[in-house]
């Protein structure tokens, strides 16, 4: 009879895992069934980075090394965000993670402050880890509701709605998972007076920053000078360079954030390991393999939005970045869970269902074009034969 930490017992499994476990027993028993629910590119690291990760490892640079990360890695981590994304940032203000999701967690630790009720807002739809985190982390997370009927636009109102005394920041993730909008600069100088309003931290989790269609790019928070340290901008190699298991994220922010966040990492990471930060640093150089691949999602998001799209009841958003496709699904008045439950039933295809991304995502799936273009086809045809009967 074990007596675990409360917090724990109330944090609910991740929705998109428990969608994907459930195709896997199906396709062990012989089942033919076509996954769109996992969040992660279909290609392999590039080239150029494995090839670093090896010689990484050949070289014998397998041991300790600094808590914040190879100092290399940080300055070129640095430039990529003064030339890329708008924001000034030196060595200093660098710290690397084993993943976006620890930047995401470290990040919140740093500013909450657990058993004295502090609230950070979530802006939704959401990927389904930040409120748990939020709760791991020991803060109350408050979902900020957006409408599917104006593609989620942020809009003081809402921002209004959801603040309170307890309010100490805002999570914003833009390109969105998973609704695939990106933050404009009109909104994003609607969340800036909003923080400099109620004295707000703003975590901005940039990890689809790269992803981007229409030759449009999403707006870097960090990037207005007026909210420059308030925002812990937060990115990594897991989906721009396909390094999921390498486990590469970093955040940047006021070198006194980061000297906090630091100690965090001496105490629970120590380090990342260094093979895997050189082949960070060869994949910062990549460029052309990362336009292919975004030129690759780009051609499946077309057909696939398109043919979604052409099923009576299925309205879908046009992402503008990241690789999900997150549609509207209009089916006997069924809610998101009966909706998903019925196309792994009848279809044969595996969607997460839009509840589990907070509020403002009933009778919504989310499905990633990051798989096959055959099996994208067939899960077309799949789920309109389904939706049609
Ligand atoms: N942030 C968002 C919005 C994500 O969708 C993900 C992964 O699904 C992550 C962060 C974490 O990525 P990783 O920990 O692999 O870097």
């Amino acid at each position: 009879n074990y007596k675990f930490n409360e917090t724990l017992l109330t944090i609910p499994p991740s929705a998109s895992l428990a969608v994907s476990e459930k195709a896997k027993r199906l396709k062990a028993e012989g089942i033919d069934v076509i996954t769109l629910a996992t969040g992660e590119p279909d290609f392999d690291t590039p080239d150029a980075a494995r090839i670093a990760g090896i010689a990484g490892i050949a070289g014998g640079h397998t041991h300790y090394n600094a808590a914040l990360g190879l100092p290399a890695l940080r300055q070129r981590i640095a430039r990529k965000l003064c030339e890329e994304n708008g924001i000034d940032a030196s060595e200093e203000n660098i710290i690397l993670t084993p993943g976006g999701k620890y930047a995401v967690y470290e990040a919140i630790r740093t500013f909450i402050t657990p058993g004295k009720a502090e609230e950070v807002m979530i802006l939704n739809p959401a990927w389904v880890s930040y409120g748990p985190i939020v709760m791991a982390a020991g803060g109350i997370p408050v979902n900020v509701e957006l409408s599917f009927e104006t593609h989620y636009k942020i809009t003081r109102e809402a921002l209004d709605s959801a603040v309170s005394k307890q309010t100490r920041a805002v999570i914003v993730n833009y390109p969105n998972n998973p609704t695939g909008c990106i933050l404009s600069q009109e909104e994003a100088e609607i969340l800036a007076d909003f923080a400099l309003a109620h004295d707000l931290i703003l975590i901005s989790d940039e990890i689809y920053e790269r992803i981007t269609y229409d030759k449009k790019q999403s707006v870097s928070l960090a990037s207005l000078p007026q909210i420059a340290d308030r925002v812990i901008t937060l990115n990594g190699f897991s989906k721009a360079a396909a390094m999921t298991g390498w486990r590469l994220g970093y955040a940047c922010a006021p070198k006194e954030v980061i000297g906090k966040m630091s100690i965090l990492s001496q105490h629970t990471i120590s380090c990342l390991s260094q093979f895997s930060m050189e082949a960070a640093l060869a994949a910062l150089d990549c460029q052309e393999d990362i336009a292919r691949m975004v030129a690759s999602y780009d051609a499946r998001r077309s057909f696939f939005v398109k043919g979604l799209n052409d099923i009576p009841g299925v309205t879908c958003l046009v992402p503008q970045g990241a690789f999900y496709a997150w549609a509207k699904v209009d089916l006997a008045g069924k809610d998101s869970f009966e909706i998903a439950d019925y196309l792994l039933d009848e279809a044969r295809v595996a969607v997460v269902p839009g509840d589990s991304y907070g509020k403002g995502g009933s009778r919504c799936i989310r499905m990633s074009f990051a798989t096959a273009e055959a099996d994208l086809r067939e899960a077309l045809d799949r789920m309109r034969a389904a939706i049609c009967k």
